[in-house]
């Protein structure tokens, strides 16, 4: 059984064993983790998944201030604790705990150390004689439309945005065409006044906002059209807006540095953002 769990400098008793509502590991994903084999106390490839750990973390952005002889003295006596003679050890790191932000842009974190162990005997026993796949199109993790709290990618984008002096990242697929952005969904207003935001092809998130504002353009008598649009196209249009319930009708007045038409609020999308609080009110 095991029945200890490791967090953050302590060892608790399962039932007791918690994490922070505002761990970004529970909030975002933002964490990274590795398993480790262990049989008759021996670790199986300890330094190895330690080297990917730190591998993992240092492309993340974030460090463990822990050296690999004490990672590997916690999770020994964690086994020696649980009684455990064949089994695995989850070495997970979470970014930290902080408010909740995407972007960890000058947060002060510190790495949340979490260990758990399980037992492996039935397992072993299970799939000594073999197990039945199946295959399926690799589609991770390619379900923007579903709102997930997976969210790694939206966090490292935000962040270099923000480093990049700017509030938000626009994601590009693998076309070149906008999706949407890292926290919002993305419009463009082209010269000939036509307002474009992607249509809902499951590579964005069907925004609340965004369908509240096909209501707010109604009102104003403008028309929108759903579909695709380029960074070319984001370059060139004489407005740009972002939309989301945090964000509600944003103006963007600069992309990449360069000036979105005359690099001022626009008509199109001041009109749209008074109606939207409007409509509520
Ligand atoms: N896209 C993404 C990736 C988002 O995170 C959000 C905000 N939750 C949106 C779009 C906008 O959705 P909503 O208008 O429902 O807030």
């Amino acid at each position: 059984m095991s029945n200890f769990i490791y967090v953050d400098g302590q060892y608790y008793r399962k039932d007791n064993a918690r994490v922070f509502v505002n761990d970004r590991g529970y909030q975002f994903g933002d964490s990274v983790y590795e398993v480790v084999l262990f049989r008759n106390n021996i670790f199986y490839d300890f330094e190895d998944h330690i080297h990917r750990l730190r591998r993992s973390l240092k492309s993340l952005d974030f460090n463990l201030n822990k050296s690999d002889k004490v990672l590997f003295l916690i999770c020994k006596y964690l086994i020696k604790l649980n009684k455990i003679s064949f089994g695995s050890v989850y070495i997970q790191v979470s970014r930290g705990v902080f408010d909740r932000d995407h972007s960890f842009n000058k947060m002060k974190l510190s790495p949340v150390l979490v260990i758990i162990t399980k037992n492996n005997k039935t397992d072993f026993l299970r799939n000594a004689t073999g197990i039945n796949a199946i295959t399926l199109n690799d589609t991770r993790w390619k379900y923007p439309d579903i709102k997930t709290t997976q969210l790694l990618p939206n966090v490292l984008a935000k962040t270099e945005a923000n480093r990049k002096n700017a509030e938000e990242a626009i994601f590009l697929d693998d076309k070149g065409f906008v999706t949407e952005g890292s926290s919002s969904n993305v419009w463009i207003l082209d010269n000939n006044d036509n307002l474009f935001t992607r249509n809902l092809d499951g590579s964005i998130l069907p925004g609340i906002t965004r369908k509240t504002i096909f209501e707010c353009a109604k009102l104003n008598q403008i028309k929108i059209i759903e579909k695709k649009f380029t960074q070319k196209e984001l370059y060139n249009a004489k407005e740009v807006f972002i939309s989301s319930a945090s964000s509600f009708v944003t103006p963007v007045n600069r992309v990449d540095n360069k000036k979105i038409g005359n690099g001022e609020v626009g008509f199109f999308s001041k009109i749209l953002r008074k109606t939207y609080f409007e409509i509520f009110e």
